[in-house]
């Protein structure tokens, strides 16, 4: 799950790393109140959007007085940001932070993340921050430090210490360095994270590290000990599809193809997107419904691959374990009755009670196609979403 940068900024601050003072703002009126609030200026006023690559989009904007900051943030909230990150569509702003402008002396970049090829955590600093990190990353790798954290012993301080030195800190910055890189290590830990990112984070004209962006993304599969955390999470930021999928708790991810695809367990869903494109189709979605698929989880399912029009045709492809193939089928029968499903429906069904399964769909009266095996399913598949496409 992302966060918004003031939301991210906000636990910085709670773990002792220095932020610039700031406010979210939803209105120019609020963004000049919020701007009388911090004092003197300048200010800078920021699109709160899920993504980077905002300065160089036109969504960060400087501002020496309140009433500066007023229209500033009229011409930032409600525009669609198109980033390098967004994709063409952009997004729509809806919320920018208002917030001090550091006095930038020098920008780096430093960062934690999991690196699952070393089964680490690792942090990642530059001397060459800001908006150019991608092309220095691709141009100039060598300006990237890297180090491994051990997780027993944590980050320590030598290494935090190390780290300095090869950015070129002072000792004074180095000083200010070795707590800052601690604080983010254990917000890292504790809010169990899988990016914190802070790009640039600023020695400011008083020679104090300041983190002027703020990037966390959290794992998923950790956010049920973060009640806080899970708060966080900005619905309109993500893609309805797959918000609607989280509700029943499936896991979904859209795809560009028209063949949708209804699986149990993600190793076969991968299988099955994989066969798909071995018979020349195309999957509209990843979608596995777990091993523990009710009826309602089913029907679910088939509401969000239908609210996809790409979809031409969809592949059920099942097997049963724990889970009985004959109250997927009646899952089945019960939702594409309801939801008035029109594509065909190509459903392969393996395992417990498959043949009980078989025989529910065969006397459903639906447009369904039984697929001997996963092979021939695939096929199917793919020749029935050509057609729908002729
Ligand atoms: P993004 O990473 O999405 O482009 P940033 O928050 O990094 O957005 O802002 C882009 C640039 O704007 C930064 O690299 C920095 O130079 C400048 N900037 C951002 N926040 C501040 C701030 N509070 N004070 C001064 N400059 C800032
Ligand atoms: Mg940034």
């Amino acid at each position: 799950m992302k966060i918004h940068e003031y939301q991210a900024a906000a636990l910085f601050k709670a773990y002792g790393v220095r932020v610039p003072e700031g406010r979210a703002v939803a209105a120019p009126a609020e963004a000049e109140a919020a701007a009388r609030a911090l004092g003197d200026g300048p200010f800078v006023i920021k699109a709160q959007v899920h993504s980077g690559g905002r300065g160089k989009a036109g969504g960060v904007k400087f501002a020496q007085t309140p009433a500066e900051a007023a229209r500033r943030a009229e011409e930032i909230l409600g525009m669609t940001l198109v980033t390098k990150q967004t994709g063409p569509q952009g997004r729509v702003v809806c919320k920018a932070l208002v917030s001090r402008a550091v006095q930038i002396a020098r920008e780096y970049y430093l960062s934690l993340t999991v690196d699952g090829a070393r089964e680490r955590v690792v942090m990642i600093a530059s001397s060459a921050g800001g908006m150019e990190i991608e092309e220095t990353a691709r141009e100039a790798p060598e300006k990237i430090c890297t180090l491994e954290i051990d997780p027993y012993l944590g980050l320590t301080g030598y290494q935090a210490r190390e780290m300095g030195g090869r950015l070129g800190l002072s000792r004074a910055e180095i000083q200010q360095f070795i707590p800052l890189c601690k604080n983010l290590y254990r917000l890292f830990v504790e809010k169990d994270c899988s990016l914190v990112e802070i790009n640039p984070l600023v020695v400011d004209g008083a020679g104090d590290l300041v983190a002027a962006d703020a990037k966390i993304n959290f794992d998923d599969n950790a956010l049920f000990r973060h009640p806080d955390i899970a708060e966080l999470r900005d619905e309109n930021e993500e893609e309805p599809r797959e918000t609607e999928a989280a509700k029943y708790d499936l896991n979904y991810i859209g795809l560009d193809g028209d063949i949708g695809c209804m699986v149990n367990g993600a190793g076969l869903a991968m299988a099955t997107m994989d066969i798909i494109q071995a018979f020349g189709g195309s999957p509209a979605n990843f979608l596995d419904v777990g091993g523990s698929a009710t009826a309602e989880k089913v029907a679910g399912a088939f509401s969000i691959l239908l609210a996809d029009r790409k979809v031409r045709c969809i592949f059920i492809n099942i097997f049963g374990g724990i889970m009985r193939c004959d109250i997927i089928a009646e899952g089945v029968v019960a939702a594409a009755r309801n939801l008035a499903v029109k594509a065909p429906l190509v459903v392969r069904l393996e395992g417990t009670n498959a043949e009980a399964g078989k025989r529910i769909l065969s006397q459903s009266g639906l447009n369904i196609v039984a697929a001997a095996d996963m092979a021939d399913g695939a096929e199917k598949a793919c020749r029935l979403a050509k057609e729908a496409g002729a």
